[in-house]
């Protein structure tokens, strides 16, 4: 469903993806470990076009993402193509990112009214079905600041899904919270995962990864150190890298 071929991406000189390889299947779980500064914030907005790379192919079910292909040279795609692009792959961030002045329930009806153009009842409907699957469907007409940072954070990813899109990606969504809030996100993450979703998760809770995905996938400084099954990757790793990391980390 994802493809990623000998993608390079540069901040200026900074040379910060050299040369990334990976498929993910559709349904499939694929968590993104490593090091501070390795470069999975990077390749996680590649795949949907957030940050724009410069060499190297990403292809979302064969189509290649952010530039039109053209005889001899590749040019940026429309405004348009790449927004249609981003309703495809919901993106939930460290940051919860809602609406402060919208209710829980309008920051939930928010894109698929705005964007997608839905009817309000319909979307209203299925953002109350959405909010009973995140746990809180008390919440509706609350405003975001009366909730705790994980409820924002599902109230975040009940956002993200309301768009109905074919993958999920997710950035460190528990990092910002407090330890006895981080069990909540992760069990919807979870039941979304059990439901077949096809999830790329950047993430440090190690324990999780390990239980939710079907591979990881291990960075360092802009390259893939290692893919394999998270019983491998956490296991007996292949790579001296991912030992020497998971060490300094669990
Ligand atoms: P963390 O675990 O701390 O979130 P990360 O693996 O997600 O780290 P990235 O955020 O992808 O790492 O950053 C990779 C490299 O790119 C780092 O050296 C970072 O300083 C640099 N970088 C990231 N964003 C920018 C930017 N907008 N402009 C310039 N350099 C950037
Ligand atoms: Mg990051």
């Amino acid at each position: 469903m994802i493809e990623v071929r000998n993608l390079h991406k540069y901040y200026g000189t900074l040379h910060v993806l050299r040369g990334i390889d990976v498929d993910i299947a559709k349904g499939e779980v694929f968590s993104v470990i490593g090091p501070s500064g390795s470069g999975k914030s990077t390749f996680l907005r590649c795949l949907n076009f957030l940050e724009e790379y410069q060499e190297g192919d990403v292809r979302f079910d064969g189509r290649l993402v952010g530039y039109r292909e053209t005889v001899g040279k590749r040019l940026r795609a429309g405004a348009g193509s790449i927004a249609a692009l981003r309703t495809r792959m919901g993106m939930v961030f460290q940051s919860f990112n809602l609406f402060s002045h919208k209710t829980v329930l309008e920051n939930v009806m928010e894109g698929p009214v705005i964007v997608q153009k839905k009817p309000r009842g319909e979307v209203r409907t299925m953002a109350l079905d959405l909010l009973a699957q995140v746990g809180l469907s008390e919440k509706a007409e609350q405003y975001p600041s009366k909730l705790s940072g994980g409820q924002q954070q599902r109230v975040g990813i009940a956002r993200a899904l309301a768009m109905q899109p074919e993958v999920m990606l997710f950035d460190e969504p528990t990092s910002a919270l407090d330890p006895e809030l981080v069990g909540e996100v992760l069990d919807v993450m979870k039941s979304l995962a059990t439901g077949g979703m096809t999830m790329v998760i950047v993430t440090h809770e190690m324990s999780f990864a390990r239980e939710v995905s079907d591979r990881v996938m291990m960075m360092d400084e802009g390259v893939v150190v290692e893919i394999d099954r998270p019983e491998v990757i956490f296991g007996s790793p292949r790579q001296a890298r991912t030992a020497d990391f998971l060490r300094r980390v669990v």
